[in-house]
C-alpha cells in the first residue's frame, strides 16, 4: 500500500493512530499537511514536540502546565480557601470559561472505575490530601455526573470529611452521563451555584 512514497505513507500511518482518525481522514490530513508551506508544517511539528517535552504536572494542582506552579495556582487573584476537584484538565477549562469561579482547582486525572481496574491510588488523591491545611475551607467535588464520577465523589467525601473540611458536590443540573466539557456554560454555572454539602 505504498502508493505515495515512503515518507507520505509513514505520515498517514502516524496520523491514523490518533483517536477518531480513520484511514481516510489520515490521508486527507496528510495531504493537507503536504500542501502547507514549510514554515507552517514545521510550526505544527514543533508544537507537537514541545507540548510533549515542555508540559508537566503542576506540583500543586496537577494541571498540565509549562511553568510550575501553574498560572492559576500562582495567581494572586484566586481565592485560596476553596478547591474544586475535577477529573481532567478539559473540565477545568470548561469551568474557567464560565468565569464564575475564582478559587483553585485540583485535577484527579481520571475517576475511579473498578471495571477498568482504575482505583483511588491511580488518581491524584494523595496530592489533594497534602494540600488540605487550615486555610482550605471547602472542597467542591465536580467530578462528572456519571457512575464513575459519582463513585469518586462519594469516595472523596468519606475521605475528606473526617479531616474537618466542608465537602460539597455540584448540583444535578448537569444532564446525567454527560461529560462536563460538553455542557454549556450557563448549566455549569448553575451546577456550581447550586452545590450542596455531601
Ligand atoms: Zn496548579
Amino acid at each position: 500500500m505504498n502508493y505515495y512514497g515512503e515518507s507520505v505513507t509513514r505520515l498517514i500511518e502516524q496520523l491514523s493512530r490518533l483517536p477518531g482518525i480513520g484511514g481516510k481522514s489520515a490521508q486527507r490530513l496528510a495531504f493537507h499537511i503536504i500542501n502547507m508551506s514549510k514554515d507552517e508544517a514545521r510550526a505544527l511539528a514543533e508544537s507537537i514536540v514541545s507540548a510533549k517535552t515542555e508540559v508537566k504536572y503542576c506540583s500543586v494542582c496537577c494541571n498540565l502546565t509549562d511553568s510550575d506552579p501553574c498560572t492559576i495556582c500562582s495567581s494572586s487573584k484566586r481565592r485560596r480557601d476553596i478547591i474544586m476537584v475535577v477529573e481532567n484538565p478539559r473540565d477545568m477549562a470548561a469551568y474557567e470559561k464560565t468565569k464564575g469561579y475564582d478559587g483553585l482547582y485540583h485535577i484527579l486525572h481520571g475517576a475511579i472505575a473498578v471495571t477498568r481496574g482504575i482505583g483511588p491510588e491511580d488518581l491524584k488523591i494523595r496530592e489533594l490530601i497534602s494540600r488540605l491545611d487550615d486555610s482550605v475551607k471547602e472542597v467542591i467535588i465536580a467530578t462528572n455526573p456519571t457512575v464513575e464520577g459519582d463513585v469518586t465523589a462519594v469516595y472523596l467525601s468519606k475521605l475528606l470529611k473526617p479531616l474537618g473540611v466542608k465537602v460539597t458536590r455540584i448540583a444535578n443540573g448537569v444532564p446525567v452521563g454527560s461529560d462536563l466539557e460538553y455542557v454549556d456554560e450557563v448549566t455549569l454555572s448553575r451546577a456550581l451555584e447550586g452545590r450542596a454539602e455531601m
